[in-house]
């Protein structure tokens, strides 16, 4: 098989491809329409793009819309979206449901041909009863699983080719609602996914696209090798936690004799400290713990786009992440380390100071007149542009850096020069209520130990208003368990907002998608999120990968 590989050098290094690609690459995407796309997805998305993009083929998106229970239009539209925020646009969207018709025939085909039955063994209701089943499903296994599980077969495994057609024809017209139809592959395969599974199921709840014109829908099982074959895909790439069903795969299509698939594992996607599951996402939402789907302590597309994560630093995430196979949960600093090297040489650099712990500064030899001078908005990268700053004799620097100056020590005042520190007043509590400095333009800023910044109180440029927040994990624990409580692990305060000063250039930061992300010099990365009340300016601090970073 490794001959069969054709090898390319992926941006993380290594050999990325797919095995038997000589004559062309069709992958896909088939998400369920039924939440928006987390991080998870995204790996997804992004390696079938690659593929079909390193093979010069297509990638498809289709919606997996064989539930009618959980599906609903609004949330297409979501996934569209989200789709259009991670730069990927597909060949063609379409839906498993364009082919229940054939989906159908197929599976009539099946049966004709014996390889399908219908079947009523109870599969909702627990058995009371004791067994040998695994102990954490023991009592809780309906008959259908206790069979699967001990290998015994379906009373209705051997009924004629007539009975299950009309059976089947029965669960179509919407009389028959236990009843199920399953694939007869075995009975006792080790493998317990090749013990006759499922393929069509009664549901008579109306469908979002195909109303009640259904009452039978196939299973993922059967509607998923089937459609790819039908569609052109070439390699279904899936997460390795289905590598169990492989062979059932393989076995549907060539029961139908249609094209072959190659299936391509690949490793899903956890993190540590994250909730992937959308139906605890959704939980979080409904009890009023995030603000919505695109909070940007969620793990979502939205959420962590609006947290300041970058498409680039994403794609190259999940390129590295590569045809590794091990299971386990990943850290989130590294994906942030990546993302802080992709926007460092980019975001403008401004200066902000947190509003309720400035410390006022007189600069007794300052100008007596405010005045400006330009500078870049990086000083490594002058594409990024110009901004103003400000000079005054009245200043106002953080608190901490005050409160760390002694009487007659030289530092400097970044972007301006030297000073000397020439009294400080206390306040009641110890802390610094005042400074007077001189500027001490002829001192080398080499020598001085503290560069600071420092705004100009400026009548004509007036400080910027802005909120400075900073986030922290949902849950307090690493990885949640099967028998977790997740409501046990919610971390009771997540969301940390401080007020701050910023300087004048600031109100000109748009909300762009190029624009938007800047650095307050010494504070760190944030992400422009809009106007909140009073019209102050959110920034979302963006993590850089270093170790808690959490407002104090
Ligand atoms: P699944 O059914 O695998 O639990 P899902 O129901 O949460 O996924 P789907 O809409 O069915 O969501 O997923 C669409 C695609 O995204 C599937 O191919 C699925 O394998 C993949 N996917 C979902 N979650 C992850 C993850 N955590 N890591 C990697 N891929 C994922
Ligand atoms: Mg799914
Ligand atoms: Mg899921």
């Amino acid at each position: 098989k490794a001959n069969a590989i054709r090898a390319n050098k992926s941006a993380a290094g290594f050999s990325l491809g797919l095995p038997n690609a000589e004559s062309g690459v069709v992958t896909r995407f088939p998400p369920e329409p039924s939440g928006y796309l987390h991080i998870g997805h995204a790996k997804a998305v992004m390696l079938n793009h690659y593929f079909a993009n390193m093979y010069n083929g297509k990638l498809l998106i289709r919606f997996d819309d064989t539930n009618p229970s959980k599906e609903k239009v609004e949330f297409e539209d979501t996934i569209l979206e989200d789709l259009h925020l991670l730069n990927v646009v597909g060949e063609s969207v379409s839906h498993t449901s364009d082919y229940f018709g054939q989906l159908h025939a197929y599976a009539k085909q099946l049966i004709k041909e014996g390889k399908a039955y219908a079947d009523d063994t109870d599969a909702t209701t627990p058995l009371v009863h004791a067994c040998s089943c695994p102990p954490k499903s023991h009592g809780k296994l309906s008959q259908m699983a206790h069979e699967r599980f001990h290998g015994i077969p379906s009373s209705k495994r051997d009924e004629s080719t007539e009975t299950n057609l009309r059976r089947f024809e029965e669960m179509t017209a919407g009389k028959g609602a236990k009843w199920c139809l399953r694939a007869r592959i075995s009975v006792d395969d080790p493998n317990k996914a090749m013990r006759d599974p499922v393929i069509y199921r009664c549901n008579s709840t109306p469908h979002h696209r195909t109303g009640d014109a259904w009452k039978v829908y196939p299973t993922y099982d059967f509607a998923c090798p089937v459609v790819d074959s039908l569609e052109g895909v070439t390699h279904a790439l899936r997460t390795n936690e289905y590598r169990d069903r492989n062979p059932q795969y393989q076995w549907m299509i060539q029961a139908l004799r249609i094209r072959r698939v190659e299936i391509w594992d690949f490793r899903r996607l956890n993190f540590i400290y994250t909730v992937l599951s959308k139906r605890k996402l959704q939980q979080f939402v409904d009890k009023g713990l995030v603000r919505g789907w695109d909070d940007p302590r969620f793990p979502t597309v939205r959420g962590i786009i609006r947290r300041g994560l970058t498409v680039e630093a994403l794609q190259q995430f999940m390129l590295q992440q590569g045809p590794s196979q091990a299971v386990l949960s990943l850290e989130w600093d590294s994906l942030w380390a990546l993302n802080k090297k992709i926007i460092d040489p980019k975001a403008p650099r401004f200066w902000a100071i947190v509003e309720d712990k400035r410390v006022p500064v007189h600069v007794r030899n300052g100008p007596a007149e405010s005045y400006t001078k330009p500078f870049p908005k990086h000083k490594k990268n002058p594409d990024v542009g110009e901004k103003v700053t400000t000079y005054s004799n009245d200043l106002i620097v953080e608190q901490v850096d005050a409160a760390s100056f002694e009487e007659g020590e030289e530092i400097t005042l970044m972007d301006w020069g030297n000073a000397i520190v020439r009294s400080r007043t206390l306040a009641a509590d110890g802390s610094v209520a005042s400074l007077i400095v001189d500027l001490y333009l002829e001192g080398d800023f080499k020598t001085t130990k503290k560069k600071i910044t420092w705004l100009a109180q400026s009548a004509a440029r007036a400080l910027v208003h802005v909120t400075l927040l900073d986030y922290d994990y949902i849950i307090t624990k690493k990885k949640l368990e099967d028998g977790d409580n997740w409501e046990d692990f919610v971390t009771p305060e997540t969301e940390f907002r401080e007020e701050a000063l910023a300087d004048a250039n600031v109100v000109d930061v748009t909300q762009d998608e190029a624009e938007r992300i800047v650095q307050f010099e010494r504070k760190g990365y944030y992400r422009f999120d809009g106007r909140g009340a009073e019209g102050r300016l959110e920034f979302i601090r963006i993590p850089d990968g270093r170790a808690a970073s959490l407002a104090s």
